[in-house]
């Protein structure tokens, strides 16, 4: 656990909280969302284009071949991240978004009429219209499972969403709106049962979860770079390499051939045949340095401060009179640092600009889950997310900034 004195010295690695937002310093707690850079991250996109850029895999002069090196080296950095067998089982992509529609159009050959896809209520739209797509291309059928009015996964009648049909579960690891620990290890052994292939929606999950592809023995697993301090633009998908070696290529064109003829083309091994065309080259580069630095902090240390900030938060936010919050659990170790919630009648977007005024950011709308918004029957919510670098006193400004919004709106 880290002292205020580490605290402070880790925000002190991060420019923008020096920053003011109209007259007050920011504070930033829209981190479900994207976190902030520390130094060394920016530092290192400087460096790159400053003594590497060149393009990878093709040129044998010395920039391209340091660059290459660099790319593959945080290729194996992220292996052992998520402990995964293979470092060809890595596949660079833009994020968690593209990460689901690859999968969702490499798969397109294995899935038939009358097929069946299982995902959640609780999902991301980048985690439902993917499989929506691609059930409707195919005259496949999309299940969904439903959850308890707390944000808990319906487990006990999981099972009976399944049959010789079902092809492919794809789940968030963590929801990014109610930060509950989704109960991912069951729901892989469950689907194995009837020889489903399972996606694991993870966008929230690096730097918050110790992660163990292996130990889960999920067959795809993705994130993004921009959650863990990392740039935008860069993320992975992480598959078994049998199952990705099955699947079709997702684009055509550069880096992912073997061979190219006018009557027939050869595709090259993993994970080079999922990667066409130039990639982030810097963005990759770049997230090795995020890597470093959250495994410099230690995610359990990272893990126990953020608890502490979460249950901070939840027990004075409670005390708020009506407010409603959604994902309430007593059991904190299920439940990540995102919390959201609503204020009496009051619209989340009129609260929002208040706060936004005290220089507090938080995100406000359908958070990217309209059929959860329906599911609690609003039209959206506000949420708050932390990072290592909020502090208490942090909180305390919040509490006392949706006080004042209360004040001001309800008059
Ligand atoms: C942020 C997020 C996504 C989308 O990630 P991108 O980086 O925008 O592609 C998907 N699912 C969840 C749970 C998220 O939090």
């Amino acid at each position: 656990m880290f002292s205020e004195k580490e605290i402070q010295k880790i925000r002190s690695q991060f420019p923008i909280l020096k920053k003011k937002i109209y007259s007050n310093y920011l504070v930033y707690m829209d981190n479900a969302a994207t976190t902030q850079k520390p130094l060394q991250v920016i530092q290192a996109s400087q460096n790159y284009y400053s003594t590497m850029n060149s393009n990878i895999h093709r040129g044998l002069h010395y920039l391209s071949h340091q660059a290459t090196l660099c790319v593959e080296n945080v290729r194996k950095k992220i292996q052992k991240f998520i402990h995964a067998k293979y470092s060809s089982e890595i596949i660079f992509t833009k994020g968690t978004t593209e990460s689901i529609n690859l999968v969702a159009s490499s798969i397109e050959a294995i899935i038939k009429k009358g097929d069946e896809i299982i995902i959640s209520c609780v999902e991301h739209h980048s985690n439902i219209v993917p499989w929506q797509i691609l059930c409707k291309k195919k005259g496949a059928v999309l299940k969904i499972i439903s959850i308890y009015e707390n944000g808990f996964f319906q487990l006990k009648n999981f099972e009976s969403f399944f049959s010789e049909r079902t092809k492919i579960v794809s789940i968030s690891h963590i929801s990014n709106v109610l930060g509950i620990i989704n109960p991912v290890k069951s729901i892989i052994q469950i689907a194995h049962k009837y020889d489903a292939l399972v996606l694991i929606d993870g966008a929230q999950v690096p730097s918050n979860l110790d992660l163990n592809v292996q130990d889960l023995n999920v067959d795809f697993y993705v994130f993004s770079a921009h959650k863990m301090y990392g740039p935008t633009g860069i993320g992975i998908l992480y598959g078994k390499k049998k199952i990705l070696e099955k699947l079709d290529p997702y684009q055509f064109g550069g880096e992912m051939i073997k061979n190219v003829s006018f009557d027939r083309t050869t595709y090259s091994d993993l994970p080079l045949k999922f990667e066409a065309g130039t990639p982030n080259i810097e963005g990759i580069i770049v997230w090795g340095s995020a890597i470093d630095f959250v495994k410099k902090m230690g995610i359990s240390n990272i893990q126990s401060y953020k608890k502490k900030l979460l249950m901070y938060a939840v027990k004075h936010l409670n005390s708020i009179d009506g407010i409603q919050l959604y994902g309430d659990i007593m059991d904190f170790s299920k439940k990540s640092s995102i919390i959201s919630f609503n204020l009496d009648e009051l619209h989340c977007f009129d609260v929002g600009c208040i706060l936004d005024r005290l220089g507090i950011a938080v995100r406000t709308g359908h958070l990217c889950a309209q059929p959860l918004m329906n599911f609690f029957k609003v039209s959206g919510m506000i949420r708050v997310s932390f990072s290592v670098y909020n502090t208490f006193q942090e909180i305390d400004y919040l509490l006392e900034g949706i006080l004042k919004a209360k004040k001001i709106l309800l008059k």
